[in-house]
């Protein structure tokens, strides 16, 4: 089966990581900062924390944003559900806005409408690769005094308005599982603006142990002391990890073109084919596509996802509108809360896109989809 994405490991990434094993580290060690200065470089400068999952990345920024009970997070139903559950963990009440029809990102207008008193966060989620925008959103979070997040786990390396993805938001995470653009197996970063922000984030990675003598309360203990002032985890990425990370940082950019040319030819090869809407991109974005989400109309989804998948083609449907979960019917929300997004998903087919998929791969891909659409 021709999977919907899949990670690039070369033998570069098999030695970095067998280096740092033959090493004296295997936890934290120096390949954990080297892989958070990389990262600073594809941020714009905003500095980030490494640790272990694109969820421990959106729950620390989430603790670091000070989301707690009786707060509200807005957010996109156009997302894996690790973005609303790590808010909905904190006690926070999740407050879903409908997406653009087009691009399947957090609708600024519909964020705003979705705002109160208690709104501590909005998170926008960069649909496919696509930034969210940003501008109008970061205008809705100054007026409503919330902190304005982006769930980058598709969008590392993306551009919008000539600005990287990571110096967007006021908290930006990122995901390094294997099918995302930049793998380092599990693992997830945070970008935050602030120091205030990446200091409780660094925190509460490590069970908030406060180690400077300068910062703790009872400094003359001992040199081994340490002292926790606010709880926290353990959310580490061991240096193994940040080795292949920084491995898989150095051809980040050559993910991108190849990930960008094969985008360009799936718009060609399918700009014909009757009865497929193909993704939208504004004119001021320049997107590291993670996914090529088409729209299958008609009504016809679930008849092309098994004629594809009989086919041998992995395509994939991203994502069931969050709310949708029982967990949240649980809670009491309701289907028809966001039309856009509901709609959005009921067409939506992610077809194979990943670095060595080959040209030959995606002519079948096309040929298969043509076929099942006839
Ligand atoms: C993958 C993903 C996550 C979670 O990342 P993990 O590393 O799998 O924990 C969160 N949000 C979105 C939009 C994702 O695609």
């Amino acid at each position: 089966m021709l999977p919907y994405g899949r990670q690039s490991i070369t033998e570069s990434d098999v030695e970095a990581v067998a280096a740092v094993l033959r090493g004296d580290w295997l936890t934290t060690g120096p390949a954990v900062g080297r892989f958070e200065a990389e990262l600073r470089s594809w941020t714009g400068g905003v500095p980030c924390v490494a640790v272990t999952s694109g969820t421990a990345a959106l729950h620390v920024a989430y603790v670091a944003a000070g989301l707690r009970a009786g707060d509200e997070l807005v957010t996109s139903p156009l997302t894996f559900v690790a973005t609303a559950a790590t808010a909905a963990l904190l006690g926070a009440r999740v407050v879903f806005a409908d997406v653009q029809d087009d691009t399947g990102n957090l609708d600024p207008d519909a964020a705003a409408a979705a705002v109160t008193p208690r709104t501590r966060a909005i998170t926008a989620v960069d649909y496919a690769g696509h930034p969210a925008d940003y501008d109008e959103l970061r205008e809705v979070a100054r007026r409503a005094g919330a902190l304005l997040v982006a769930d980058a786990a598709h969008s590392i390396g993306s551009a919008y308005k000539d600005r990287p993805v990571g110096s967007l938001a006021d908290l930006t995470t990122f995901s390094f599982f294997p099918t995302k653009t930049v793998t380092t197996a599990e693992g997830g970063a945070v970008a935050a603006t602030d120091p205030g922000l990446l200091r409780r984030a660094a925190l509460f990675r490590n069970h908030g142990l406060v180690r400077d003598p300068a910062e703790q309360r009872t400094p003359g203990e001992g040199g081994w002391h340490q002292e926790v002032h606010a709880f926290g985890l353990n959310y580490r990425l061991p240096d193994v990890l940040c080795a292949l990370g920084v491995s898989q940082l150095g051809r980040l950019a050559r993910f991108r073109e190849r990930r960008a040319d094969l985008v360009a030819r799936y718009h060609a090869l399918l700009r014909d084919v009757p009865g497929l809407t193909l993704p939208a991109q504004r004119a001021y974005v320049r997107p590291s596509w993670h996914l090529y989400p088409v729209r299958v109309r008609d009504g016809r989804r679930r008849e092309v996802y098994d004629r594809m998948r009989a086919a041998g083609i992995g395509v994939q449907v991203n994502y069931v509108p969050a709310y949708w979960h029982p967990v949240f019917e649980d809670l009491g929300y309701r289907r028809g809360l966001c039309p856009r997004a509901e709609a959005y998903y009921a067409e939506e087919l992610s077809l194979p896109l990943f670095p060595a998929l080959t040209d030959d791969e995606q002519d079948r891909v096309v040929e298969a989809l043509t076929a099942a659409l006839r």
